[in-house]
Order: C-alpha cells, then structure tokens, then sequence
C-alpha cells in the first residue's frame, strides 16, 4: 500500500513511522509512506497556503488551489491503483476499526492534513473521498490524525504483524466487543506497600474450555 500525507509540516511524522511496526513494514516494502509539503504546489515567493475566511471570521483557512494540485499529481504518480482521498477534520465520520479494515483493501491513500482554522469546503465537495475524525474534540492540525489512521491501517495489512490470528481475537475484530484482560508474569505483585495483586485463578489453570468461557465472560463491551 503507498500512503501519501499532505502536509505544512512534513518534519512531524519523522519520528512516529521510524520505529516499531511502522518500521519494518516500510523495510519489508509492504507499505511506503511518503510526506509531502503542500508549499510545493504554492505559486507566490512567501509559498502562501492560507487566506483570511470570506465572510469574516477569526484564524486563517488553507486554500484549495495547491490542495487541488498536490492530489492531482500524487494521483497521476499512483496511476490506476485503487486510491483513497482523506481530508482530516473534526467534523467528520469518526475513525473506527470498521473504518481501518475498509481501508486496508485500498492500494494507496492520500490524507490532507489541515492547519489553522480549517481548510475551504471545496476541497471537502470536489476532491476528498471522505471527511475523517478521529475524535469529537478539537486538534491543532490533522497530522497526529494521518498518523493515528496509518498506524491502525498498516497492522491490518497481511504479513504486517507476525502472528495473523492476533488480529482476529482483537478489540473491535466484532464491533461489539473488546478482547479481555491479559496478564503475565509474575504471578503474584507485591507492591512496595506490601498489596498483592493476583492474576485471576482460572487463567492459571491449565483448564482450556474454562479459560475460553472468563475470556468471552469479559470481553463483552
Ligand atoms: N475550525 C475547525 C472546526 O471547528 O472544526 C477546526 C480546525 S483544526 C484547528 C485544524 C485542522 O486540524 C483541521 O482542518 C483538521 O485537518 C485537523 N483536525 C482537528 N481536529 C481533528 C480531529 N478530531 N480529527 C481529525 N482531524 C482533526
């Protein structure tokens, strides 16, 4: 899958796709992941991408011209590969698992991140497949949401995540529920002080069909 992320701030997403998962997915070429800086499609000497709203109002609004002209040649370079368009933004459709796996069946996605107040509505009406929340609460800009929807979309991509089961018993696998409780060594916790926290018995008895039932007992939302 390629992801292509419109941006004002490319330098944010260095850190975040470098480790991990993210990583080695790039490594194993099953995802590329490229930034672009929307002030490459500007066309005056200050690189300009945003103007004062039309009909007043506070803060600044991302223009649709080099938006139109970043997607329109990010597209022409992915050619006939089944493409999705996301404008990040707080009012749109909330980001769900359900969401990521519909995703995942895309060869490429292209995000447009937006900055300041927003970005002009055309490019809601005319270029963007779908307007994309990750939450119902205000951020700075839609950067940490491409990063949030990349993550969620690569794990779900084959050969992404060593062990393929892990994903079908996960939280939101069944929009309904959420996978149970899980601990690890060691048995018992002894905190400074002196509270045991105890792992609960069931999980310690070898008893398999008995482990299954507490399992789907706690795993109900
Ligand atoms: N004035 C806008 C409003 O009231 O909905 C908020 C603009 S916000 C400060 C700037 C940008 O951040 C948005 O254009 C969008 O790209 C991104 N953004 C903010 N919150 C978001 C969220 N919850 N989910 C996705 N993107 C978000």
């Amino acid at each position: 899958m390629q992801i292509h992320i419109i941006t004002a701030f490319p330098e944010m997403f260095e850190s975040p796709f470098s480790k991990s998962i993210l990583k080695r997915a790039q490594e194993q070429e099953l995802i590329t992941i490229k930034t672009h800086n929307i002030r490459k499609w500007t066309t005056d000497k200050h690189k300009t991408i945003d103007h004062r709203p039309y009909g007043g109002g506070a803060g600044m609004v991302m223009m649709v011209e080099p938006i139109y002209k970043a997607v329109k040649e990010i597209q022409e370079s992915i050619g006939d590969k089944k493409t999705l368009v996301l404008l990040t933004s707080a009012k749109g459709q909330v980001f769900t698992q359900k969401h990521a796996r519909d995703f995942s069946k895309y060869e490429a996605i292209i995000f447009i991140c937006g900055h300041y107040e927003g970005i002009d509505e055309r490019v809601k009406e005319h270029i963007a497949d779908l307007e994309i929340s990750i939450g119902q609460y205000v951020l700075t800009g839609g950067e940490i949401p491409a990063m949030v929807i990349t993550d969620a979309v690569t794990r779900l991509l084959p050969g992404v995540l060593g062990n393929e089961t892990s994903i079908e018993n996960e939280s939101f696998t069944d929009e309904n529920k959420t996978e149970a409780p899980q601990y690890t060594r060691p048995e018992k916790f002894i905190t400074d002080e002196g509270s045991e926290w105890t792992v609960p018995e069931v999980l310690l008895s070898g008893n398999h069909s008995n482990i299954e039932a507490w399992r789907k007992s706690k795993s109900t939302i």
